[in-house]
């Protein structure tokens, strides 16, 4: 990067790229009296994310923490399991940020992108911060496509199914942000933009999240290998668009719900250790204890560690 020189010295900020101009000035923001009393005053603290009184919706539809996402077409060189990009949380980690903008009011301002790579920041140095290790650190790669599509209109073709009416919202845009970005439509696109990042960052994992305000079927959700959200987070708020993330990220490791409304159970075998979800409030002891898959809080259960893979045999 630019602006190299004596520790200490100050950084020349003409010689930094775009990227790394927003995300000095979104740590920055961060230093801001402005974002910490923002963070100290947060609507809905510590609620679940399971919605509830106010305008605080339920985090997922349908009881799906995961959806299919974008449907991928097979190619020549895949073996017959390609290898996820985000297996366990762990070392070096990708992050591809794809800022869409449209025309209008589908514009995606300045001062919105700082505040999405603020809020991001925040989350993942809490999950970064919470490795038993020391041993995550998040690289980031921004992405800001610019598309003249309109918004969508109408609605899924009736008997449209859940994972059909994720896309009827998500395809026109999201293909359009990766012709932008020089790739090709659908899953496939996602997947060499990920690998690209992966290769680019000589990380050991990577995932990315498209950030909009295109319609969507959802306000945030985690199709696998990559994350959606809407900038206004819904009733949540902008304000808490770090711990949605941070939320959402643990699904990509793999990570299950913990909040009674996801329906979760004691069972099942998730994450990179096929551990149980033992921290469920439907099963366990007095609903379990508060995380971050379970409430709007900087809280981490003794089992969702194993869930995210992260290095947990720490002397
Ligand atoms: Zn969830």
């Amino acid at each position: 990067m630019g602006g190299g020189g004596a520790p200490g010295a100050p950084i020349n900020e003409e010689e930094l790229s775009s990227q790394e101009r927003l995300g000095l000035s979104a740590f920055r923001m961060r230093l801001s009296d402005s974002y910490k009393g923002a963070k100290s005053d947060r609507a809905y603290a510590g609620a679940e994310w399971g919605g509830g009184d106010g305008d605080r919706p339920r985090l997922h539809r349908d009881e799906r923490a995961v959806v299919r996402g974008a449907p991928i077409l097979p190619e020549p060189e895949d073996g017959p399991a390609p290898a996820p990009e985000a297996r366990r949380l762990s070392g070096r980690v990708a992050v591809g940020i794809v800022l869409v903008s449209g025309p209008g009011r589908l514009a995606m301002s300045s001062s919105q992108k700082q505040k999405i790579i603020a809020e991001i920041q925040n989350g993942l140095s809490y999950l970064g911060g919470a490795a038993p290790a020391r041993d995550v650190t998040f690289v980031y790669d921004i992405k800001e496509p610019q598309i003249a599509l309109p918004d969508t209109t109408g609605e899924p073709p009736a008997g449209s199914g859940i994972d059909a009416q994720y896309e009827f919202y998500e395809r026109p845009w999201r293909d359009g942000a990766l012709a932008a970005m020089g790739f090709q439509p659908g899953g496939n696109g996602i997947r060499s933009y990920i690998r690209q990042i992966k290769a680019e960052k000589r990380a050991q994992a990577a995932y990315c999240c498209f950030f909009t305000h295109y319609r969507l079927y959802h306000f945030a959700y985690c199709s696998g290998s990559y994350l959606t959200m809407s900038y206004e987070n819904d009733g949540w708020g902008v304000d808490n668009l770090d711990r949605v993330f941070a939320h959402e990220t643990g699904h990509v490791f793999g990570a299950p719900d913990e909040y009674a409304e996801s329906g979760c159970n004691c069972g099942g075998s998730w994450g990179f250790f096929g551990r149980p979800n033992l921290n469920c409030e439907n099963c366990a002891d007095g609903g379990g204890v508060s995380c971050i898959m379970k409430r709007n809080s900087w809280d981490m259960c003794s089992e969702t560690p194993f869930h995210l893979g992260y290095v947990t045999n720490v002397a």
